[in-house]
């Protein structure tokens, strides 16, 4: 029996914790040299094996991001994407129709979503006006399983140290799980609250390989926290979460060579978004730019005519201006340098049409 932290136990979901996690094939595992174990096919009709379920957690990709992210293989889960974490972490500790989770907004939709999926109750605690967590947030979560805090946040691209989230982590250590969404860190990466986990067993870090890694197509996440969370967790999983081609390429994606490259393109993006903030500031038209520290910048302009401005010039943006507190704002994500230069080719026309 792996032991388990005593939080994660008494926050989980009550019939989760006698319940045996479904047995698959893999999990079981064995040794043999005939393997009549998980009716599968005995024809591989491709180069590669795909006659056989894949491993429950591939060991070349957990190992490899255990070593990027400098933790133990142990505090790692990989997943469908950062989307399919939350959505676990949901299912592990919210019960349904009587628990809920706490959001802190403008923020990342899904995590609205998916507890509305799981008919679990959202407390929303707004960001204040510069993008800072409420002063009181810990004393406004009535009573939620799950605080979820996304740094850098997505769609403000604004950023938290670590010195501001550790004491909320400390303050609900024994109430409730902090779930850092760090699925943009690679911007940021001393913002990263992943080396803090070994100290809070309340402290969970989502990351994606959708963003930096350039990495979307595949669908591949992870889950780092303390080995008691990432068991519960283990129970809710599909039996094999990761399909063996991803498991493959993601595997390498992760390499001491790989991760340089990812470094590489960061510096590269980091760059052409500083240029972009700073050229963007200069348009008429434009009331703020707000500092990022992710792939994306948000904007917002003195009208909502920008949107289908460049749509008409073909240029596809993420309109914001639905949301609340999120009036005529844009978010832009950092491109390659050839589109970015045709982007702010765009904003310069209509701003000198504004100016006319
Ligand atoms: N968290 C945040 C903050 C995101 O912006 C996204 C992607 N838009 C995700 C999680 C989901 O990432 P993935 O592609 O790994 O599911």
């Amino acid at each position: 029996m792996i032991e388990q932290t005593p939080l994660a136990q008494r926050l989980a979901r009550p019939e989760l914790i006698a319940m045996t996690p479904y047995q698959s094939a893999r999990r079981i595992g064995g040794s043999g040299d005939i393997w009549l174990n998980a009716n599968e096919s005995p024809f591989a009709n491709t180069d590669t094996a795909y006659n056989r379920y894949p491993e429950f957690q591939p060991s070349l990709l957990i190992e490899n991001y255990a070593r990027y992210a400098k933790l133990e293989q142990t505090q790692v889960l990989a997943s469908r994407g950062a989307d399919e974490a939350i959505e676990l972490l949901i299912r592990t500790f919210c019960v349904p129709g009587q628990d809920k989770i706490t959001i802190c907004t403008p923020t990342y939709g899904m995590y609205a979503i998916s507890a509305a999926t799981c008919n679990v109750a959202v407390n929303t605690v707004p960001l204040t006006s510069d993008w800072q967590l409420d002063d009181r947030l810990s004393d406004k979560l009535e009573g939620s399983k799950l605080l979820f805090i996304c740094n850098p946040n997505n769609p403000t691209g604004s950023t938290l140290t670590p010195e501001q989230i550790e004491p909320i982590v400390a303050t609900l250590a024994q109430q409730c799980l902090v779930v850092v969404d760090e699925a943009y860190i690679e911007f940021s990466p001393h913002l990263s609250m992943a080396s803090l986990i070994a100290k809070y067993d309340n402290l969970v870090v989502l990351r994606t390989l959708s963003k930096a890694f350039a990495l979307a197509g595949l669908r591949c996440g992870f889950m780092l926290a303390n080995q008691g969370i990432i068991e519960l967790v283990k129970k809710v999983i599909a039996p094999y979460p990761v399909p063996a081609p991803v498991g493959e390429i993601a595997g390498n994606a992760l390499s001491i060579d790989g991760v340089a490259q990812m470094n590489s393109q960061v510096a590269q993006l980091n760059q052409l978004g500083a240029e972009f903030s700073a050229q963007l500031t200069q348009l008429n038209g434009v009331s703020d730019v707000y500092h990022s520290g992710a792939n994306f910048v948000l904007v917002r302009f003195s009208d909502s005519s920008w949107f289908k401005q460049l749509g008409d010039a073909g240029i596809v943006v993420r309109n914001q201006t639905q949301v609340t507190s999120l009036e005529n704002c844009l978010r832009f994500s950092i491109g390659s340098a050839v589109e970015m230069s045709r982007l702010i080719e765009q904003l310069q026309q209509i701003s000198a049409r504004i100016a006319a």
